[in-house]
């Protein structure tokens, strides 16, 4: 059988080139078939999408919430279905499959709730001054507003909670944007899942058509497209560093540039203070291990560097740390892709001088030549601070540990990193202070600082940032994961001398939307 995109209420024709899952854990290949979009196809979802643009932006939050808690209850009734598809796609196993469908629903039902109260619009109020000297100053007020169709590119490492209706397209709905996604090659059956649950959704909610669209087909025709497509206004996307880089590139090229949130790649430095006990070592490389063979490594906050200091406590943390790592079993990776770039990225980094692989990543690849085994490498701060090439993310469960000597090797090593979404401190809380200089250059490279915490587990909320400068994003300025991040799909417009009569309710003088807002 055939499946087809979905390009509004309609199916895409099955009729052009097509291609099929294979499950990375055996090899097995799908005998279901996915079409890949025509030319004409990705033309006529745009066009939707731009049809539906004004219809989008004038939903109330309360239609907004309605749709938005619809989709979440229809994706939590397809969790039986997903289980067989998502495993058999991904290598992914049942427990993730559920506990990803919960974090979907979740982000859905927090964002209804978000625009339901209307606080996030960041309504601002100005009243005129006729009187004020030398000039009169005017009635100014503004709010967020949509910014129109986006774009977004599911994610491998999360066929659920970043594919779909993920993080991307749950905020962008809730800004009040049709959304048009790209999907990823390598679980086309759950996304189609997921797709007629949208269109499901669309239809009952009542939105207007073009809200949302499913593309197959690959990123460099279908992708580009999309991206190039006058129509489209913003891009979320989450996977390589190359491929969001060129989905930046293309959009800046474009006559109108627009913006393209990508999250990208990200090592997550772990920086252990000295003066921890060898007992307190032990336990750091416990959940250390756990932190980084989670999900065969497939996170992007995974932990793939860490600096301890040199010494006993030092050299009990990397013998504990190198039993774990060997007793860990090889997982599936997501695709082979994924799994050749692993095995890449172990050898380059091996091949640094100065760096020891202390274990090495078992050459069995499995049945479907995706499985992958747990790494640990080794160097020192002097090698690591002579060749840029260690700080590149190698995705997957490998660590290189890093020995220090000083503060000062600390603080030349977070200055020589690139921008990271999360850098973890693990030390005593009382002598913190000592460690200030290493805190103030650590907050200019990473969106998330962490405290005798791991980076992976990212709690989906108000405060949390899921960010960080370049290459982790190419927005330093925001957020992918929590409320933040509907403000990459919104815009401030301003209204000055506007009768209260033709506000919008958010901005009328007697607030009858009854939130928050900023009033001089
Ligand atoms: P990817 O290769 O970047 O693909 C992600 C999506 O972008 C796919 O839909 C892909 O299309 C599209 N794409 C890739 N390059 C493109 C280009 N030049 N132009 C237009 N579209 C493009 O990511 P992946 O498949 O998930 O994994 C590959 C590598 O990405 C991993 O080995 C890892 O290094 C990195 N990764 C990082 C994170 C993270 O969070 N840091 C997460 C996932 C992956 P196709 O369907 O045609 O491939």
């Amino acid at each position: 059988m055939t499946e087809s995109s979905l390009i509004g209420f309609s199916r895409g024709s099955a009729t052009n080139a097509f291609f099929h899952a294979t499950n990375p854990a055996t090899g097995e290949t799908s005998d279901l078939s996915f079409c890949k979009a025509s030319e004409s196809e990705v033309l006529n979802a745009c066009q939707l999408a731009s049809d539906a643009s004004l219809k989008m932006a004038a939903l109330s939050g309360a239609q907004k919430a309605a749709f938005l808690r619809d989709l979440a209850e229809r994706i939590e009734g397809l969790v039986d279905q997903l289980v067989v598809t998502m495993t058999s796609e991904t290598g992914l196993p049942e427990p993730r499959v559920r506990g990803e469908t919960g974090r979907t629903a979740f982000q859905l039902r927090m964002f209804a709730d978000l625009v339901e109260s209307g606080h996030w619009v960041d309504a601002r109020i100005d009243r005129a001054q006729p009187d004020r000297q030398p000039l009169p100053k005017p009635d100014l007020r503004s709010m967020l507003r949509p910014v129109g169709p986006v774009v977004v590119f599911c994610a491998s490492n999360f066929p659920l909670a970043f594919s779909v209706a993920g993080g991307d397209s749950a905020s962008a709905w809730a800004a009040g944007c049709p959304v048009i996604v790209k999907a990823h090659h390598a679980h086309p059956g759950t996304a189609l899942l997921v797709g007629k649950a949208v269109v499901e959704s669309v239809r009952a909610s009542g939105l207007p058509e073009g809200a949302f669209s499913l593309i197959f087909g690959d990123g460099r025709t279908v992708g580009h497209a999309l991206v190039g497509h006058p129509a489209v206004k913003a891009v979320g996307f989450t996977g390589s560093r190359a491929g969001g880089r060129a989905l930046f590139d293309l959009a800046s090229l474009r006559e109108e540039p627009i913006p393209v949130y990508a999250e990208m790649s990200s090592v997550n430095p772990i920086f252990i203070l000295p003066g921890l006990g060898e007992e307190r070592m032990n336990e750091i490389a416990g959940g250390l291990q756990g932190s980084a063979t989670l999900g065969a490594g497939q996170f992007c906050t995974n932990p793939g560097i860490v600096f301890y200091p040199r010494g006993a406590g030092g050299e009990s943390l990397v013998a504990t740390y190198v039993g774990k790592m060997k007793e860990t079993a090889s997982a599936p990776m997501l695709h082979k892709g994924i799994r050749k770039a692993y095995g890449e990225g172990l050898d380059a980094l091996a091949g640094c001088e100065g760096v020891e692989v202390l274990v090495p990543a078992s050459d069995d690849s499995g049945g479907g030549g995706c499985h992958a085994g747990a790494s640990v490498l080794s160097t020192d701060a002097a090698n690591f601070l002579n060749n840029e090439k260690m700080v590149d993310e190698v995705f997957g469960p490998s660590t290189l540990l890093v020995s220090y000597d000083s503060l000062e090797d600390l603080i030349r090593i977070a200055d020589s990193l690139e921008g990271q979404l999360t850098a973890s401190l693990f030390g005593d809380g009382s002598g913190l202070s000592e460690f200030g200089g290493l805190l103030d250059v650590l907050e200019t490279k990473a969106g998330r600082l962490l405290f005798n915490q791991y980076p992976t587990g990212v709690e989906v909320c108000a405060s949390v940032v899921h960010g960080g400068p370049y290459p982790a994003t190419t927005d330093s300025r925001s957020t992918s994961v929590g409320t933040g991040s509907i403000l990459r799909f919104a815009r401030p417009v301003c209204y000055q001398g506007f009768p209260d009569d033709f506000l919008p309710d958010e901005l009328k003088e007697g607030n009858p939307a009854d939130i928050t807002r900023l009033d001089a």
